[in-house]
């Protein structure tokens, strides 16, 4: 109708995950097509947005991202609040940072009370030589809790359009 398609859905997502997975990374390459080699800290804003249009259907997306507070595991409420969709990020490279996404998942559910768009998201799929995680361990768990599994590198430009299109497209049709 109409009415559905003047409407602007404005979703909340939130980026988590170790410190130097690629959150950051992941959100500039999405939202500012480009990607910087050095870490970067911080982000002048809490939360970066996209605008996007899926046949017809217009999202605001807001996607926040952590100022390194992750490290001392103090995320505060107001971070998780009224959240629609979590992206959960590990290394590939990096099998411990694919352990504390499980530890999110819990500090999730834990937090809100109520169930919202979860994508586990293996970055890093560049350096495919130094992979430990396995991308089927890592699918199996993903199930298991009810979240979507994808694989990405910021770098190279991999697989990040499909995430965010896939979770927007989940996000309006549980809205
Ligand atoms: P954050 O702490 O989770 O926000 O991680 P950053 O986005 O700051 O990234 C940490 C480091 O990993 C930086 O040096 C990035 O350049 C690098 N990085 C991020 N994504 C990728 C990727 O897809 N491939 C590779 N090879 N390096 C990446
Ligand atoms: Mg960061």
């Amino acid at each position: 109708s109409n009415t559905a398609k003047n409407k602007v859905h404005n979703f909340k997502v939130v980026l988590l995950g170790e410190g130097c997975v690629g959150k950051t990374s992941v959100i500039i390459r999405y939202v500012e097509e480009r990607f910087d080699e050095k870490h970067v800290s911080t982000l002048q804003a809490a939360f970066k947005s996209k605008r996007l249009n899926l046949n017809g259907t217009r999202v605001n997306l807001s996607l926040w991202d952590t100022a390194g507070q992750e490290r001392f595991h103090a995320l505060g409420p107001i971070y998780y609040r009224d959240a629609d969709g979590a992206v959960l990020l590990y290394d590939v490279t990096d099998e411990d940072s694919f352990t504390r996404v499980k530890n999110w998942v819990k500090e999730l559910r834990t937090m809100l009370g109520h169930d919202i768009c979860m994508c586990i998201v293996g970055n890093k799929v560049d350096l495919e030589r130094s992979r430990v995680v396995a991308a089927e361990d890592a699918e199996q768990y993903a199930k298991s809790v009810g979240a979507k599994h994808y694989l990405t590198s910021a770098k190279l430009n991999k697989g990040i359009q499909e995430l965010f299109s896939d979770l927007t497209q989940w996000m309006v049709e549980k809205a």
